[in-house]
């Protein structure tokens, strides 16, 4: 019998819409013992069985909802059918199935797909697991279990080096959970080009897999462009830009390890390195800054991609972030040809596509550019969003086309 979570009264109204997230402030006490990451049944003030959920005394989030169904018992074979299922889902999307073996794709969302705090990235034969939570940690090894069953890949690396586990008074941990590291790097091949992935020191699990369809869509837009792609990291975008046909690609970062890379996975594809070499720069600055200089330099750009770093990671930093967004933004619109295109993102949680359109009018008019929108962008379809969840939809952005 597990233990009982027991809520104030009318705290039980998220739970009804299906959100999986237990806030501290809902829980008035809790019956029996708990340790981290257990599983809780969740009843109402009144006494009813609303969810089984993972318990995590020290987070905010003070439980996370395996299941809605409070006859589902949450256990080995419980892992196994839910990985099962978030595997079967990509496979039946035409745009995804196949991708795992040469591409990247991630098996795992997380929340959206019925697990939270759980995150799996496939690169070929190896699956990049991140655990974040106090519930995922305690099932691990039923986890890696799974996806060693749904996906049939021998290596299993963990990169649960992400900060949000302290908020759990988890430690970061990583290292092989099956398998051992491959004899050669890793390289994934997405939209006809070919890029290097490290899974051990790179961002994240490696590589940025929520923007695959947005390079698709800038390769298309590419053809005889003076291309401006900042914050490219390992030069995803830089490299689909110079597959479309663009005139020059100049990619700033201020990782030199991300440039170095960038550079690397350039050599990884002939076609467009050897003809290409002298219309390509990767340059090491601060973005904030070189886009002023390049003003000041007098230099124009016909399309610009602004792909920054997650600068609100909840609603509360959503000021200091929209500050940061207006001013790359500003900056880009002052770049831009007549005619020109600027691709810009946010991955910002606590930035929401409303407020980051609004952020985007201000930078364009602050810029003296009239700007339309061309597209409205999204994470790639292996990046799902639960409409009961809607925390899940972090990545937005615009593109849009001044006059
Ligand atoms: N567009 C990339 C992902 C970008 S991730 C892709 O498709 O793969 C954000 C990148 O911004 C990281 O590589 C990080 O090193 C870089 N970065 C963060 N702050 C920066 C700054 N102020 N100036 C330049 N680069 C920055």
């Amino acid at each position: 019998m597990s233990a009982q979570l027991i809520l104030h009264p009318g705290k039980e109204r998220s739970l009804f819409k299906r959100h999986p997230w237990l806030f501290d402030t809902a829980v008035a006490r809790l019956d029996g013992p708990a340790r981290p990451g257990d599983t809780v049944t969740i009843h109402s003030a009144d006494g009813r069985p609303l969810a089984k959920a993972a318990y995590s005394p020290l987070s905010k989030i003070r439980a996370r909802v395996w299941s809605f169904d409070i006859a589902e018992t949450i256990d080995h074979a419980f892992f196994k059918r839910r990985v099962a299922e978030a595997v079967a889902r990509r496979a039946a999307l035409p745009e995804l199935a196949g991708q795992g073996e040469h591409g990247g794709l991630r098996l795992i969302h997380a929340e959206s797909d019925g697990l939270p705090g759980i995150i799996a990235d496939q690169y070929g034969d190896t699956v990049v697991v991140q655990l974040t939570s106090a519930g995922a940690e305690k099932w691990r090894a039923a986890i890696v279990d799974a996806l060693a069953k749904a996906t049939g890949c021998a290596r299993i690396y963990e990169r649960s080096d992400s900060e949000v586990r302290g908020l759990e008074g988890l430690e970061p941990t990583t290292g092989w959970l099956l398998g051992e590291a491959p004899e050669r790097e890793i390289v994934i091949e997405e939209h006809g080009v070919k890029l290097a992935v490290d899974i051990v020191v790179g961002h994240k699990t490696g590589f940025y897999l929520d923007q695959r369809e947005n390079r698709r869509l800038l390769a298309g837009l590419s053809a005889g462009k003076r291309v401006l792609n900042c914050f490219c990291y390992t030069g995803g975008f830089s490299l689909q830009a110079l597959a479309g046909g663009a005139a020059s690609v100049l990619s700033i970062d201020s990782s030199q390890p991300a440039l170095q890379q960038a550079a690397a996975n350039l050599a990884l594809n002939p076609q467009l390195a050897a003809e290409r070499a002298h219309d390509v720069e990767w340059r090491c600055a601060n973005v904030f800054d070189e886009l002023r200089r390049l003003k000041a330099a007098g230099e124009t750009f016909d399309l610009i991609v602004l792909d920054p770093p997650k600068f609100a990671p909840s609603a509360s930093h959503a000021e200091r972030a929209s500050r940061a967004y207006k001013d790359i933004n500003l900056h880009g619109f002052k770049l831009l040809s007549p005619g020109g295109l600027l691709m810009t993102y946010s991955c910002s949680g606590g930035v929401g596509l409303d407020l980051f359109q609004k952020i985007a009018a201000a930078a364009a008019c602050d810029a003296g550019r009239t700007a339309r929108i061309v597209k409205r962008l999204q994470g790639s379809a292996d990046h799902p969003v639960d409409l009961a969840f809607p925390e899940g939809e972090y990545l937005k952005g615009l593109l849009l086309q001044v006059a």
